[in-house]
Order: structure tokens, then sequence, then C-alpha cells
């Protein structure tokens, strides 16, 4: 009788001991979860560039994207399927029939600057439901990280534009290798991913450039369609609307500076392009054969 009351007594304890356990394990991971993650964030968005601190924005832009998507396939999410490549004139073409030719890639050179102006540009693009190419330079990323973020959030291609935009084709090889690394390193330390596309400042170019950039994996481009807003006699929104109208053909690959009238025309230009009956190319979906731009290059 004992032994039987006992053996109640121990029952009793053990249930009321896993209930209290059950209960504990179940609190305690989802506070340590919660904590973990905010505290992962906020300070990678707000430390300006810096070494250690960016490898952890790096770390950040991974989980948000897994947690964000598909938390089991994280390789599948940045493979778009490939319709247009680029040729020896820096024209976006279709890679068969069935894909539109009338088509324009809108590229933004020279930034990241400025909030102001990077928020406007974002809020046009999506409004017009276009993706471009952002050419940055490294100085300016070292300066403004949280800029670069949002281009990469907002689903835009980020192009290497050398560190200081200098006039690459009269620099030593040390000198360009360096001028294309540090962007390479700080872009993928910001946003997790590299660049894939170069553009030298200027337009300005020499053969190891050329071979170099292809050597890193990225497609080396000029542009096709200058809207020429960096000329003192057309900083105005309308002469940047009229400069592209006036050179607009199907595969224009359209050169634009983050500078105010620039944004200011943005909207009307992208109005004008879509009345025209042009369509905008994913940055994503050019094909990066680095070898055969390489070499048609070298023959212009
Ligand atoms: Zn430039």
């Amino acid at each position: 009788m004992r032994k039987f009351v006992l053996a109640i007594f121990l029952i009793a304890l053990i249930a009321a001991l896993s209930a209290g356990c059950a209960k504990g394990a179940g609190n305690v991971p989802d506070v340590l979860h919660e904590e973990s993650s905010a505290g992962n964030q906020e300070p990678a968005v707000e430390t300006p560039a810096d070494q250690p601190v960016n490898e952890e924005v790096d770390m950040d832009g991974a989980e948000e994207t897994e947690t964000g998507e598909e938390p089991a396939e994280e390789p599948a999410q940045e493979e778009p399927v490939k319709r247009y490549y680029m040729n020896k004139i820096y024209d976006i073409k279709p890679l068969d029939e069935e894909t539109d030719d009338r088509v324009v890639l809108l590229t933004f050179d020279d930034g990241p600057k400025d909030l102001e102006m990077i928020q406007s540009m974002l809020e046009t693009l999506e409004k017009h439901e276009a993706k471009a190419i952002f050419f940055v330079n490294g100085f300016r990323v070292q300066s403004n990280p949280e800029l670069l973020q949002m281009i990469h959030d907002a689903g835009h291609a980020i192009g290497n534009h050398s560190w200081d935009h200098i006039d690459l084709r009269k620099q030593t090889d040390d000198v360009i290798r360096q001028q294309v690394d540090d962007v390479q390193k700080i872009v993928e330390e910001t946003i997790g991913v590299k660049p894939l596309f170069f553009r030298p400042p200027h337009g300005s170019s020499n053969e190891f450039l050329r071979a170099y950039v292809k050597e890193q994996g990225m497609l080396f481009m000029t542009w096709s369609n200058g809207s020429l807003d960096w000329d003192r006699n057309h900083q105005k929104p309308e002469a940047v609307v009229q400069n592209v109208l006036d050179q607009l053909r199907p595969g224009s690959n359209i050169l634009m500076h983050e500078l105010p009238w620039t944004v200011e025309a943005l909207d009307e230009l992208l109005t004008r392009l879509t009345e025209e009956g042009y369509g905008f190319v994913d940055p994503f979906e050019i094909r990066i054969d680095t070898e055969e731009a390489a070499e048609e290059e070298t023959g212009v």
C-alpha cells in the first residue's frame, strides 16, 4: 500500500515537472530567436562602411533573403532566365525571336550620393515596373552603404564604375586592378553579392582593363544612348527626355546619372518610352558572356 502511494506520488511529480519543463522550453527559444534576429539587424544598417562591421551586413543580407523568401532553397532564387545579350555596340538584343526587341536598358552612374534622389528614382522605377543598373563608385559606397542596400533591396543591379572615378585608360595595370577589385569587395561586403557589370568612367578604357573585367566575370559596357545629363548645356529635365528620345532605337543602352534634373525627368521619360512601345530590360536577364563581349570589343 505504501509502495502504491509512493508510486502515485512519483508519477504526479514527474508529470508536474515535465509540464513545467515543456512550458519553459517553449518560451525560451522564442524569446531568444526574436532578440537575436533583432540584435543582428539593427547595428548593421546604421554603421558606416568599416571592414569588420560590413561582414555583419553581409550575413544580414543573406539571412533576410532566406527568411523573406523560401528558407529551404536559397540558390534557386537568383536564377532569372537569360533572354538578352549585349552586342558589340552595347545595344541589348533578344536571344530568340519570341523575346521583344523593343526594349531599353536603363543605367544610372556615379552614385550612390543622396537619399532623396535615390528614393525618388526607386519610386519612379517601381511605378513603371522598371529595373535598372546603378553603376557605383567605391568611395561613394563607403560613405553611403545604406543607399546601396536600398537600391539592391529594390531589385536593381549594381554595376562597378571604379573606386575613384578616374580615367582608367591612363593608369598602370596595378592601379586598374585595385580600382576594380576594391569596388567588387565593398559591394559584396555591403549587399552580399558582387557586381556583374562594369562601366569605365568617361567610357575610357584600354585592353588590359577590358580583359581584367572579363576575368572577374563581369560584362563590360559603355553605352549606346547618352542622355547628356552630364553636359552643362543639357541640365534640364526636358533636355534629358529629348536627348534620349532623339537617339532611341530598339536595344538602346541609356546612360544617365544620379543628378537632380535627371531624377526630375525620370517619370516623364519612362512614360514617353512606354508610349513609344518600349519595355525595360531586367539587367539580370542579360547574358554575361564575357569572352564574346571582350573579343568583339577589341574589333571596334
Ligand atoms: Zn561616371
